[in-house]
């Protein structure tokens, strides 16, 4: 690139749009200069908006600091301002949020989403960049159906996802389909955003329940697993996933108890391992700047993948698996780990983004 992108954050001041405005900092494609949350911060300096809410270990970027943040729903603010924008503004409507994102859209800024509200609209791309990153090329039939010229919108799966789909993609890419996928996610409480659950609740305690994300476990792989047919997405069929969602007290890092059962040839221990630690995609070839180095890193100690110890790996943009094993019921489990609020959020968003810019759909 010789050119910096001028890049927007619709969400700024919350956990995802720091993570953002963080990750951004030296970014040598990506350049913030615009920041937008809700109409109570709008007018404010970033700095004072965010104030002590900021949740970063590293100080608030100078460039950033002093910025003026602007009312997400004030789409006419950053025309001619952002190149494309990062949305990652959080409200109880979701209708709201997909029709915001729509409007950004038409007005010519593409938009790249961590929200759920656009990840079911049957044209707009749900991507992880290492599984399904030729599902961009649905943006041609949105822009058509939507009348959008420079405009559109791909959006980012649930961060819970990140952990095991790829390490899941992987075994079937090298040849063995999988029918059945049962798992048991452990998430950290930064996933519920700032200031999220309530410390009497989540201290000494697990929550067995995350409104939503059971569904969005079962069902977005399907989607990031399925094909492009006549315009329009076609899932995939012939997977079912049972998934129970926890809360537990780590700070970050989304971990997945996961059993697995193969449809037909089921490979050796020995050769999934393998099929990991080897395992490279279109991120790395092109290599774009936040792509992980290796995607899956095999940890062969008995207690690992652990969040405090092994969420930071490569970026944190790595996925982390370990102890594969027999299973009694299905073929094989394993535990997978992958951070929530970077690869599961903004690094992931940050990495969606880098492969629309290679691929010439940012302008
Ligand atoms: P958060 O910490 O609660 O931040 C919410 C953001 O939305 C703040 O910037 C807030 O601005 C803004 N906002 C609130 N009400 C608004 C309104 N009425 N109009 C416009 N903006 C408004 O939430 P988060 O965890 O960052 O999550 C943001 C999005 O990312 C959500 O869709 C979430 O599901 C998704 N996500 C989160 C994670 C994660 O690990 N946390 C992972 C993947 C995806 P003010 O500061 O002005 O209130």
């Amino acid at each position: 690139m010789t050119k910096k992108f001028k890049v927007g954050i619709l969400g700024a001041t919350g956990m995802v749009g720091q993570n953002y405005i963080k990750l951004l900092e030296n970014h040598p494609w990506f350049s913030v200069v615009y920041v937008a949350a809700s109409a109570n911060s709008a007018g404010m300096s970033y700095e004072d908006a965010v104030k002590s809410r900021w949740q970063m270990t590293t100080p608030i970027p100078e460039k950033v600091k002093n910025l003026k943040v602007y009312d997400v729903l004030d789409i006419d603010k950053a025309k001619n301002k952002c190149d494309f924008v990062f949305s990652a503004f959080e409200v109880n409507d979701k209708k709201l949020v997909k029709e915001t994102e729509e409007n950004y859209a038409k007005a010519g800024i593409p938009v790249i989403s961590n929200s759920s509200a656009n990840r079911w609209s049957e044209d707009m791309p749900m991507l992880i960049p290492e599984i399904n990153n030729y599902h961009t090329d649905i943006i041609k039939f949105q822009k058509k159906n939507h009348g959008w010229n420079k405009g559109f919108i791909a959006v980012k799966p649930n961060c819970s996802i990140q952990s095991y789909l790829t390490p899941i993609y992987a075994i079937e890419k090298a040849g063995y389909p999988i029918k059945r996928i049962f798992i048991t996610t452990l998430q950290a409480v930064s996933g519920a955003g700032y200031p999220g659950v309530a410390s009497l609740d989540m201290i000494d305690n697990v929550i067995p329940f995350i409104g939503g994300e059971e569904e969005k476990t079962e069902q977005e792989p399907l989607k990031i697993l399925g094909k492009i047919k006549n315009g329009k997405f076609e899932n995939r069929k012939d997977l079912k996933i049972s998934a129970t969602c926890t809360r537990v007290p780590v700070s970050d890092g989304h971990l997945a108890c996961v059993s697995l059962e193969f449809k037909n040839k089921k490979p050796s221990k020995e050769e999934i391992i393998k099929i990991w630690k080897n395992f490279k995609s279109v991120p790395q070839e092109l290599k774009l700047p936040f792509a992980p180095i290796q995607p899956i890193i095999y940890t062969e100690e008995e207690n690992r993948p652990q969040p405090k110890k092994d969420r930071n790996n490569d970026k944190a943009m790595a996925v982390t698996v370990g102890r594969l094993r027999d299973c009694n019921i299905f073929d094989y489990k394993f535990v997978a780990l992958s951070h929530n609020t970077v690869r599961g959020a903004a690094g992931g968003g940050i990495l969606n983004a880098e492969l629309l810019a290679k691929k010439g759909y940012l302008k």
